[in-house]
């Protein structure tokens, strides 16, 4: 089995992880900016961030083999603090061209705040000054309903945006259709306490046919399952996938969106 991981924060992981991840098959690993377990005190913070996702981290990766991507954004729980964010925003500039960054990501919404849109609309006009793909966090149980109708229409207003070129995550059930009707991709996270299970988002593509569609394990600092991804190649093959219906999930959907972008090149 081969599989790209499109969604892991491997800052947080350990080298074991790279170790298990390249012995089962991974291709690629692309690692969204996001909240690091704690809130950063300035914007010193997330240039070190940006310099350890777009510098060491790519290295340390490279030592197993491991092509390694990243995408840029203040993530929406830090971004209630406007100020900050609006610093954070003047940076990211700076990083953009860096040779592994993707796009902007994962920006969203947290807790469906006014200021967290406000900042949510200002990255998509980043992204849209400088034709960059965008990766979205959706917000967690009760309000993810609602949070990703607010942020479908708040890229559906930017008519800079191409759907076909932004990927929402954490889709669960209630909001995949929602999504792909839109025209984007959807991500789903296989996580072992919440949002996704495997047999959730097999039983997601079931229904939806796998177009569009990826998953990824959003390994972090918190509970979280680095092989998620190849376990769930083998829930579809116990429910008699075929081997090619298999790599086109794991590999082919991930590689078609990523590669939107010609810096990604997978394994
Ligand atoms: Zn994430």
């Amino acid at each position: 089995m081969r599989y790209i991981e499109p969604h892991a924060h491997m800052v947080s992981r350990t080298t074991d992880d790279y170790l298990s991840m390249v012995t089962a098959g991974c291709s690629a690993v692309c690692e969204p900016a996001f909240w690091a377990g704690f809130d950063r005190s300035g914007v010193q913070g997330f240039h070190d961030y940006f310099c350890q996702l777009t510098d060491y981290e790519p290295k340390r990766a490279a030592k197993f083999g491991l092509p390694h991507f990243c995408w840029l954004c203040i993530n929406p729980k830090e971004s209630e603090d406007m100020g900050l964010a609006a610093e954070v925003l003047s940076i990211i500039p700076g990083f953009i061209d860096r040779p592994t960054v993707l796009g902007i990501g994962e920006i969203g919404l947290n807790k469906n705040t006014r200021n967290e849109l406000a900042i949510l609309e200002r990255h998509i006009d980043l992204a849209a000054r400088h034709d960059q793909l965008i990766l979205v966090h959706t917000p967690h149980l009760e309000d993810k309903h609602k949070g990703t109708r607010l942020i479908l229409d708040a890229i559906q207003a930017d008519s800079r945006i191409q759907p076909d070129r932004v990927i929402i995550d954490h889709v669960e059930e209630h909001t995949v259709e929602m999504v792909l009707d839109r025209g984007h991709w959807a991500g789903m996270t296989l996580y072992p306490e919440s949002k996704c299970t495997a047999a959730r988002a097999v039983d997601i593509i079931e229904c939806y046919g796998g177009e569009r569609l990826w998953l990824n394990s959003a390994c972090d600092w918190g509970i979280s399952v680095p092989l998620a991804v190849p376990y769930a190649g083998l829930e579809m093959r116990k429910r008699q996938f075929s081997a090619g219906r298999i790599d086109q999930l794991l590999y082919g959907n991930p590689q078609k969106f990523l590669s939107q972008n010609p810096r990604f090149k997978a394994l």
